[in-house]
């Protein structure tokens, strides 16, 4: 079988306090035929990235919710994931292709993958382009299959398009952020368009006192007297970090004593972090007040949590982004943004905020100090976010979402 992640026990009853009464109830209503029902995730990483922390929230609340849902990864080598990382990159847009060995490879590992999933599933629901092909390989399969894709695949680099596109032939749905992320000509006759969300009760999101923040920060380091903006993100070339430390280094000259933390995660599906991150490292030249963390060097949850709530102002300068969930964490925590106008980053600012989407560097760096030098506008920005994430952004619409779209499957 394909490995098992190990989760907790979440209760959907505890969000009641979070989203009111209507909407739990309304959500056990949708679960309620769906009792029993044999689900399975399949993601590529159960670790780092918005994949796995979106997934370690869903499934113990769809098994809270009645269904016997599951979460899997598919295994692979260095030169599989090298392989998806290229799809990845030119389903987003990079104009570089596969060649005939690395299309080899991926067949073959989606091949053995699929000989490792197991037919006792009513429903299964791949994640992303990494399993995608499993579908193709298994045959015959008494499940139905839905096909999330979570990037911005609006404007695919064709020969990556045109490898993978025979391989979405048998599947029953597809779920895609935004409807300009559906690719020409797509294959899936049934397309639903549903935006991830972010878990106001996990340790990502949860409140944390100010005393708690200010000795986890400068516990690993931060000046808490001094002002501090923060990217949290995997080192990958769509967030533009080097682009965050140009336009922080802008600001600097107008605010001598402003902080940048970089903070990113290492995937396991993701084999480009660690030439970026040497990247950030050389750009960053040993500056005292660039300070750069990963979850490799225990920068977890409850740090990235203080990050966002610590920063005067969160960034995130993606040029491609299929959501973000970044921003809707930032935004909940009542921190204001300064992001890329990309993908599905602007559903995610609230009305009246739009001039801080930006798409410049030199942009970036006057909105920041912006903020920092307006404190009411600051707080506007935060108060406005936080609101909108409440009302569009949380865990509790996108289990309705998701059920709604299974039931009418099975
Ligand atoms: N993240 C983290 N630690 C890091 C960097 C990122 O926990 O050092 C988390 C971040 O808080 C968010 C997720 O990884 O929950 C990234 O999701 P997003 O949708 O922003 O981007 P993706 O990585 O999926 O492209």
């Amino acid at each position: 079988m394909l490995q098992a992640v190990d989760l907790g026990d979440h209760s959907i009853q505890r969000y009641v306090r979070v989203v009111g009464p209507d909407e739990i109830a309304e959500l056990r209503e949708l679960a309620a035929p769906l009792r029993g029902l044999r689900l399975m995730h399949v993601g590529s990483t159960p670790y780092g990235g918005g994949v796995s922390e979106l997934l370690r929230s869903v499934v113990p609340l769809e098994r809270d919710l009645g269904l016997a849902a599951d979460w899997r990864v598919i295994s692979g080598d260095e030169p599989f994931f090298k392989v998806t990382k290229t799809i990845h990159n030119g389903l987003q847009g990079e104009q570089r292709g596969l060649t005939p060995e690395q299309m080899e490879v991926y067949r073959d590992r989606s091949m053995s993958n699929a000989q490792l999933l197991g037919t006792e599933f009513d429903v299964i629901i791949v994640h992303d382009p990494h399993p995608l092909a499993m579908r193709h390989f298994l045959g015959t399969s008494g499940a139905r299959w839905i096909w999330r894709c979570h990037i911005d695949t609006s404007e695919p680099h064709l020969p990556v398009w045109q490898f993978l596109e025979p391989y979405l032939a048998d599947y029953d749905a597809a779920v895609f952020t935004l409807p300009q992320f559906v690719p020409p000509g797509f294959p899936v006759k049934r397309v639903e368009i549903i935006p991830p969300a972010i878990d106001p009760l996990s340790p990502k999101n949860m409140p944390l006192p100010q005393s708690l923040r200010h000795r986890i920060l400068s516990w690993i380091g931060i000046d808490v007297g001094q002002p501090l903006v923060t990217q949290v993100s995997r080192f990958d070339p769509w967030k533009d970090p080097l682009g965050v430390i140009s336009a922080y280094r802008l600001a600097r000259q107008h605010m001598p004593e402003l902080q940048l933390a970089l903070v990113g995660s290492m995937a396991l599906d993701d084999p480009e972090g660690w030439d970026i991150y040497r990247q950030i490292m050389a750009a960053a030249e040993s500056d005292p007040l660039i300070h750069v963390f990963t979850n490799m060097t225990g920068v977890g949850n409850i740090e990235v949590n203080t990050f966002q709530r610590q920063s005067r102002v969160v960034i995130q300068k993606s040029i491609r982004e299929g959501f973000g969930l970044v921003v809707s964490e930032a935004l909940w925590k009542g921190t204001p943004v300064v992001a890329g106008r990309a993908g599905g980053i602007p559903m995610q600012m609230p009305e009246g905020t739009e001039e801080y989407l930006v798409d410049s560097i030199e942009d970036t760096a006057e909105r920041v100090l912006h903020l920092l030098t307006h404190q009411n506008e600051a707080k506007r920005v935060g108060a406005a976010g936080r609101e909108h994430v409440h009302r569009h952004c949380l865990l509790p619409r996108l289990l309705a979402d998701e059920l709604r779209l299974v039931a009418s499957l099975v």
